[in-house]
């Protein structure tokens, strides 16, 4: 039993006992012969006082909680068990089935169930109910939902990579094989090619999982004063070698005025690299692109710009979620892993911005990335007293 599940039945077994003490010593004759009433009414202050506590922290409780007498009767319902859902429909459903569990507690089973609405909203509860030891049962309602969604996300994850890194080395098996079977040197220097690929798309899915975890485990977000101008060079110098053999050209558009923001600059760099490989993995031989930084007031908003194949409007939601291709050939083709957007947008939450894209199919496509501007808190004092 968890420790929550044992506070509560606690709590709703003190509720009980001083409603059942209540009503019985209502019925009691003659009291308050052998007690002065005035201790009665003291006593009863003190109980009052103690219900109030209790039924206090029960409201408090992040679980809906409903008690009900050994006959079956409600006794007590706390706030959020008033209305789980906020949609009647949804209510109804919830409610149908804490009776259910709570008239097989009066029985003395204990019974759970994962109560799963599509909504929408999609919800997920979980629903139970125990029997009491004074009599009389407690049921409770929790909202499991974004317990339910970490998990789903985790699952998919874990399915995703599994599939990621099992087709390449599927391939690298078969190939191997035909490769001991092969004895033109030809055949066997194509399928030696091959090989190399499948291993080299291996490592780099796994460089890239490697640097989402950092990314997104790495601890305590890094603040420094890192300079706009260095970033966009070392992304762009990182990437060179790509865009020259495919003779495509990346410059930087040259910043109004010397830009600073506030982060972890091996992140920065990390992120814009992996904008300006995309732009170029997704543009044609002999294409350009620019690269930019603007002062948009708290931010400083970095841009990637390409006049490639663009994204289809449809797909422009999708794009930041790991693993997610717009077209898989492509991104086969490209050598792309499907976890350089994620990056990008694991980088923009770790900073506090956003990152964003617009694209046209067959024109090209944009992404900005807003990061925090570094302000000089004397520099503006001394504007204000020029
Ligand atoms: P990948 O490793 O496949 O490039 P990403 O996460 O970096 O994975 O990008 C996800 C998908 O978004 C890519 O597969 C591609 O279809 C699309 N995409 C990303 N950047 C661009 C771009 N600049 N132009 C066109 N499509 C892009």
């Amino acid at each position: 039993m968890s420790f929550v599940l044992g506070v509560l039945i606690g709590l709703a077994a003190g509720v009980v006992s001083y409603l059942l003490f209540v009503s019985t010593s209502r019925d009691l004759p003659n009291i308050s012969t052998a007690v002065p009433s005035s201790e009665v009414e003291t006593r009863e202050a003190e109980n009052n006082g103690y219900l109030a506590q209790i039924q206090d922290a029960i409201n408090s409780l992040s679980v809906g909680v409903v008690i009900v007498d050994a006959k079956g009767v409600e006794i007590f319902r706390n706030k959020l068990a008033e209305s789980v859902t906020g949609v009647i429909h949804s209510d109804v459903l919830v409610e149908e089935v804490v009776e259910q569990h709570l008239s097989a507690a009066l029985n003395g089973e204990t019974k759970r169930q994962v109560l799963d609405l599509f909504g929408p909203p999609r919800k997920v509860f979980s629903v139970s109910a125990t029997p009491l030891l004074i009599g009389g049962a407690v049921g409770m309602i929790e909202d499991t939902t974004e317990r339910y969604l970490v998990d789903a996300v985790r699952t998919d994850f874990v399915a995703n990579i599994s599939h990621e890194l099992k087709t390449p080395v599927g391939a690298l098996a078969v190939l191997a094989d035909a490769l001991s079977q092969e004895d033109d040197l030809d055949i066997v220097h194509r399928l030696s090619e091959k090989m190399v690929e499948e291993a080299l798309r291996v490592g780099r899915t796994i460089d890239d999982l490697l640097e989402l975890s950092r990314i997104e485990f790495g601890g305590e977000a890094v603040k420094d004063e890192v300079d706009a101008e260095a970033i966009i060079s070392e992304s762009i110098s990182r990437v060179s070698p790509l865009a020259s053999t495919h003779s495509i050209k990346v410059a930087m558009i040259e910043l109004p005025q010397p830009l600073k923001v506030v982060g972890d600059r091996r992140q920065l760099v990390s992120a814009i690299g992996n904008l300006v490989e995309n732009a170029v993995k997704y543009s044609e031989a002999g294409s350009a692109i620019e690269v930019s930084a603007q002062d948009a007031g708290e931010w400083v908003e970095f841009t990637v710009k390409d006049f490639g194949l663009g994204i289809p409007s449809r797909d422009l939601d999708r794009v930041f979620e790991r693993f997610y291709r717009v077209d898989r050939a492509r991104s086969r083709d490209t050598g792309g892993t499907g976890l350089g957007l994620a990056i990008v947008r694991h980088v923009a939450n770790n900073h506090g911005g956003e990152v964003s894209v617009t694209s046209i199919e067959g024109e090209g496509s944009t992404f900005a990335l807003k990061i925090p501007k570094f302000i000089v808190q004397n520099q503006s004092v001394m504007k204000e007293s020029a």
